[in-house]
């Protein structure tokens, strides 16, 4: 049986006078992929980044083990994992250095970080580069090693904004296999992404948010059935058209 990991209950969110999100219910499940899609402006970073605690909803709330997250914040920090879009690694420090940063940010000794920088290392094969200075990795390199920072607290859920954005297709299948595994390992992950061959391939559900609101929320297959196509592209290209004919 399929249990709630998080659930997300009428979340509002307003700038000034326009409002970006619409009262979003939407129950993520304990160990799925789940990707938010829609077009540029649809409220998926919005969305992602109020579910990071990056900032509050104007209304609405987000429940966890049956208690708002507003409620012990810091307690849900310290399971989340957060991988922004853009690299902000401490150019200047190690791999080492900036994971052990990161480690002491979430109030852990060095002895503590240490087994998890090797396993993590490991894990996501940057072994030669650990003594290096983040500069010199390459655009996938860094994504990787962002992936692996989002980790060294052993979170058990991750939000990975567009983590595969302008990279090449094979670098783009190694991180896929990498997500995969985090998932396998029983992580939760939710993925923004503009690529729809990445979220039919890695999301066990995809989120479709048209102008701040979820248009449809359902497995890959499902949608393919649906809409009778064989790609999630066609759907969604599919679906936007049936919208602006609307
Ligand atoms: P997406 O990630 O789907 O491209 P965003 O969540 O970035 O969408 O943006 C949704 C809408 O909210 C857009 O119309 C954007 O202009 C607006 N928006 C996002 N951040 C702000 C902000 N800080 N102030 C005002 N409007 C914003």
């Amino acid at each position: 049986m399929s249990h709630i990991l998080l659930s997300l209950r009428g979340i509002t969110k307003q700038y000034g006078a326009t409002q970006v999100l619409h009262g979003i219910n939407l129950d993520i499940m304990k160990g799925e992929i789940i990707s938010l899609l829609g077009v540029n402006g649809a409220g998926k970073t919005t969305l992602s980044s109020i579910i990071a605690t990056l900032h509050p909803p104007t209304a609405g709330d987000i429940m966890w083990h049956d208690s708002s997250i507003y409620n012990d914040i810091t307690r849900y920090r310290l399971k989340l994992g957060y991988c922004p879009q853009r690299p902000n690694l401490f150019p200047n420090l190690t791999l080492e250095q900036n994971l052990l940063f990161a480690g002491r940010l979430y109030g852990l000794n060095d002895a503590e970080i240490l087994p998890r920088v090797a396993k993590l290392i490991k894990q996501f094969e940057l072994e030669k580069y650990l003594q290096q200075k983040a500069d010199v990795l390459s655009g996938g390199y860094k994504q990787r090693f962002m992936i692996a920072r989002s980790l060294i607290h052993q979170p058990d859920f991750i939000i990975l904004d567009e983590p595969t954005v302008g990279l090449d297709p094979h670098i783009r299948r190694q991180l896929w296999s990498m997500i995969k595994e985090l998932k396998e390992s029983g992580i939760t992950v939710l993925l923004t992404t503009h690529y729809l061959d990445e979220a039919e391939k890695l999301s066990d559900r995809v989120c479709i948010l048209e102008q701040g609101r979820i248009r449809l929320i359902d497995t890959p297959e499902h949608l393919m059935a649906d809409f009778k196509q064989n790609n999630l592209e066609d759907v969604f290209i599919a679906l936007m058209k049936a919208t602006n004919h609307a």
